[in-house]
């Protein structure tokens, strides 16, 4: 029933974004369609060379592909735009949505998410397709087997010129909507990592040469569709590697990462001859939050505070969870000053957080007035390695707790 939907439950600035960009989608739609020559003869044999190159790439992916969709947290590459890119270049536009029908409604069955999502990224989909083809005709393209050297050139032009109206409507149309769904839109968030966003110019590259292929030498389509399904392999093991140094729970740094990046961090500032300071947050009395609201309410204020953590401190801070209800910070160039005002910072904004969660029965409920107490060591000063330093910051943060929570304690200067 349209009044039950999900949809209506949401912010409504959401909702109206998002029935804007339906309306956008239906006049997208009728105007490529209404451009589109009738597709004759070869267009519907490079539609079946594309069709079943993608079929290829979805069907030998989709163990994998689930196994990709549950670790994501933000925006998932597809990477089948190895075969709709290329429609969007050699097809009439109603073929290239034609073939984003056809893979879309393959990876509905591994997709499971709410019904809604599914079809507005299915959308998002189809109107990149539509609008890259239409500025593409609209640059009236040559025929590509004729090409002189220069020609190619201005042909190549338009190929990227063409990628860039095929991502900029998906940004657009995903990003917007992630931005306005979440309650605290950050760039990486809307618009993915930078690996997110390397891995997708790569993959709309290589829907070029497939463009190219299937004009020019159809056969060797083949090697594209072996490509993508190796290439689909790699990308998760891009993601792995990232798994393995996040923390999942507050999706911070996990302990192993944090010590990485925070040795490269304490090795630039030594060769450098700066200073530099380690931050120990530890919550107050955090059993007592789960005691009384059970440990998914727990859970929640982790994620909060992780979130609160990351958005106080500048990109150049490492952030991670060092176990528990503990997190940690290091702060390049921060000398004892600088340290104090940041863990001053971080202690008001965490006493100041509102956690909206739900408590043991189950019904909604705030958790406000948590407090942590605050260990720092700042090197030098304290400690020349990075052991020494979290050590020092430990014992602060013990010293914190005994002088009574909530506050802010530097280690001693050892003699
Ligand atoms: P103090 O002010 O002395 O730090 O008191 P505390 O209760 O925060 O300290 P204590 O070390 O006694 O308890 C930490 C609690 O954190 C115990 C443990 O159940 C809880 N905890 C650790 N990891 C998690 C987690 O991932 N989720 C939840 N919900 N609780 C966790
Ligand atoms: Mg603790
Ligand atoms: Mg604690």
């Amino acid at each position: 029933m349209p009044r039950n939907w999900a949809l209506w439950t949401r912010p409504r600035r959401f909702v109206v974004f998002l029935l804007a960009m339906e309306a956008l989608s239906v006049a997208g739609f009728t105007v490529a369609f209404a451009n589109a020559p009738m597709p004759d003869g070869s267009d519907w044999l490079e539609f079946a060379i594309l069709a079943l190159g993608a079929t290829t790439h979805v069907q030998f992916t989709h163990r994998q592909e689930e196994r990709r969709r549950n670790r994501t947290k933000t925006v998932l590459i597809d990477l089948t735009a190895v075969w709709v890119f290329p429609a969007t270049l050699v097809l009439p536009a109603t073929l290239a949505v034609l073939l984003v029908v056809l893979i879309r409604l393959q990876r509905w069955f591994i997709a499971r998410r709410p019904t809604h999502n599914f079809v507005y990224s299915s959308i998002a989909h189809g109107l990149a397709a539509a609008l890259a083809n239409l500025s593409y005709t609209a640059m009236s393209p040559q025929d590509w087997n004729t090409l002189t050297a220069t020609g190619s050139l201005r042909e190549f032009g338009l190929v990227l010129v063409t990628a860039a109206v095929y991502e900029a409507v998906q940004i657009v149309y995903v990003g917007g909507i992630l931005a306005l769904g979440s309650p605290t839109p950050t760039v990486r968030t809307v618009l993915g990592s930078k690996a997110d966003n390397l891995l997708e110019a790569i993959t709309t590259g290589l829907g070029a040469v497939t463009a190219v292929l299937v004009v020019i030498m159809p056969p060797a389509v083949a090697i594209m569709a072996v490509v993508t399904v190796v290439f689909n392999r790699l990308a998760e093991i891009d993601q792995l590697q990232d798994a393995v140094v996040t923390d999942p729970k507050t999706g911070l740094l996990n302990m192993r990462g944090w010590t990485e990046s925070a040795d490269r961090a304490l090795n630039r500032v030594r060769r450098a001859g700066s200073t530099l300071s380690v931050l120990m947050v530890d919550l107050d009395h955090f059993k007592w939050v789960n005691d009384t609201y059970g440990h998914p309410a727990g859970d929640d204020v982790l994620a909060a505070v992780a979130s609160a953590l990351s958005s106080v401190t500048r990109p150049a801070d490492v952030v991670g969870r060092f176990g528990g209800e503990e997190f940690l910070l290091l702060l390049p160039d921060a000398d004892t000053s600088a340290a104090e005002l940041a863990a001053e910072r971080i202690r008001t904004t965490i006493a100041g957080l509102r956690i909206p969660t739900t408590d043991k029965r189950g019904a909604q409920a705030t958790i406000s007035g948590r407090t942590a107490s605050i260990g720092v060591a700042v090197f030098p000063r304290h400690a020349d390695d990075l052991d020494g330093l979290l050590q020092a910051a430990d014992t602060a943060v013990y010293e914190a707790k005994e002088a009574g929570r909530n506050r802010v304690s530097f280690a001693p200067v050892p003699t």
